[in-house]
């Protein structure tokens, strides 16, 4: 059951939440409706809530929402332009809907790729009416008023805004953890990353703005919140309380009815003692942190513009690693980036091994519109960055096969958020962000936490029994 919020007004609940929303066509057909929408979204968990508070302004709008685009009167893909891959299928997908607005619906591209292609996907996609990157979906309710005019190709696409996307209402997807920006766009300036193109600069939320929202969903019935942004720790407050992050985490912490909190993701270069500090200090702080590495090897790093070296990452994972409770930690590295020897290589599968993540995620390096490393000779060819890809995670898969059977045997709190088709099997996170799949006799679990001793493990769950 899907939650909407709605700040300055009653609470409502909104309907069933579409089970499908990433998948797209599986759907039945029928006739197309004015007045409501099908959304489906690509890419990040800032692009989920992006989503959430697309979806809420069109409910406070009167759209209603529906599973299928068929039937949906206004079509809208919310994409992801990290990776190539990525940018392709949303091509492809709104291929599939050339014959749409011949039958009267509105299609509608929002999120990077929006931002990345702009008019020219009204060129390569004729049928598409409306192109809104995220820095300007606080527009989203006069731009939608224009295509409703009937205006045939409708654009937000300015960068230069101040403007963080605050939404009156927000169709919240997962009943149990609540998302919530705090800081959009990114200051950085990765050579391979096209988020400070698609996201525009950096604008921190206000931190009244934040609490109200958390002391709302709380309200609301949320225990765990996730505190977004492309760069969560760089968080300056622009009010004249001047909060730092690390006491923000602490006042979101202090909200009543809040149990867990969460922040991603977090920059090396922003990461500082206050943060581990404020966890030391405070449990609900969850014992998890995602400090994107990329690298292993300084000469990388600084190809990558990531501004800091290898040795300063790893003091980083020493300070984290010196709280007083354990704190798991994982990360992003991308292979193949231009330039990359085996020497380097080694450097970042020994980073592996010196830090002994809890997970990583693992990418192949793109070259992406709009970046500085575009304009690099990405001479590595595919085979071997796959190789190099396949090398690291192997090394990985070890090792976190070696940290889960550590854990047999250990009790674990959980937050149940799923149950299995299986009877008596169920499945949540630990405040260190495993998943683990459990069995229990009880029938009401969803949403509630519970002690889960572990009893067996593979690379990527823990396996245990209600305790
Ligand atoms: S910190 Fe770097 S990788 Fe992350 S969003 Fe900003 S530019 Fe991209």
């Amino acid at each position: 059951m899907g939650k909407t919020f709605d700040i300055g007004l009653e609470s409502l609940t909104a309907g069933p939440l579409p089970a499908n929303r990433r998948s797209a066509l599986a759907m039945p057909s029928g006739p197309a409706v004015r007045g409501t929408f099908f959304l489906e979204t690509f890419g990040c968990q800032m692009n989920d809530h992006d989503s959430e508070k697309v979806a809420g302004v069109l409910m406070s709008r009167g759209y209603r929402q529906v599973e299928s685009a068929d039937t949906a009167g206004l079509i809208l893909y919310n994409t992801c332009s990290i990776r190539e891959k990525a940018a392709q299928k949303v091509f492809s997908r709104l291929g599939e809907y050339r014959t749409k607005q011949a039958q009267g619906q509105v299609i509608g591209v929002l999120g990077c790729v929006a931002q990345q292609e702009g008019e020219d996907i009204f060129e390569r996609a004729p049928w598409v009416s409306l192109v809104c990157g995220s820095a300007s979906y606080s527009k989203l309710p006069e731009l939608l008023a224009q295509v409703e005019a009937g205006n045939q190709r409708v654009t937000g696409l300015e960068t230069d805004t101040d403007a963080t996307f605050e939404t009156e209402m927000t169709r919240r997807d997962n009943p149990w953890r609540a998302y919530l920006t705090i800081i959009e766009g990114c200051d950085k300036a990765c050579s391979y990353c096209v988020v400070p193109y698609t996201r525009g600069p950096e604008r921190s939320r206000a931190s009244n703005s934040i609490l109200r929202e958390v002391r709302q969903v709380a309200e609301l019935g949320y225990s765990e919140v996730q505190l977004l942004g492309q760069t969560v720790n760089s968080y300056a407050d622009p009010t004249s309380r001047k909060m730092r992050f690390s006491e923000l985490l602490l006042a979101v912490a202090d909200e009543p009815g809040i149990r867990r909190v969460r922040f991603t993701t977090s920059h090396p270069k922003d990461f500082t003692q206050h943060i581990v500090d404020a966890m030391d200090a405070q449990p609900k702080l969850c014992n998890h942190v995602h400090l994107p590495a990329q690298s292993g090897s300084t000469r990388v790093l600084r190809a990558m513009q990531r501004t800091y070296t290898r040795e300063e990452y790893l003091e980083k994972i020493a300070m984290i690693r010196g709280a007083r409770r354990p704190i798991s930690i994982t990360t992003d590295i991308i292979v193949g980036f231009p330039g990359e020897t085996e020497a380097d290589l080694a450097e970042t599968l020994s980073l592996l091994d010196d830090v002994k993540y809890d997970a990583i995620f693992a990418f192949k390096y793109s070259p992406r519109p709009h970046t500085p490393s575009l304009s690099m000779n990405d001479a590595i060819p595919e085979e071997e960055k796959s190789r190099r890809l396949a090398l690291l995670q192997e090394k990985q898969r070890e090792i976190q096969m070696e940290r889960h059977a550590g854990f047999i045997g250990m009790a674990f709190e959980v937050l149940v958020s799923t149950k299995s088709r299986k009877e008596n099997h169920w499945s949540g996170h630990t405040t260190c962000h495993r998943v683990i799949n459990f069995t229990s006799q009880e029938t009401a679990l969803l949403g509630k936490y519970v002690q889960v001793r572990v009893t067996g493990m593979t690379p990527n769950s823990l396996v245990g029994e209600h305790a």
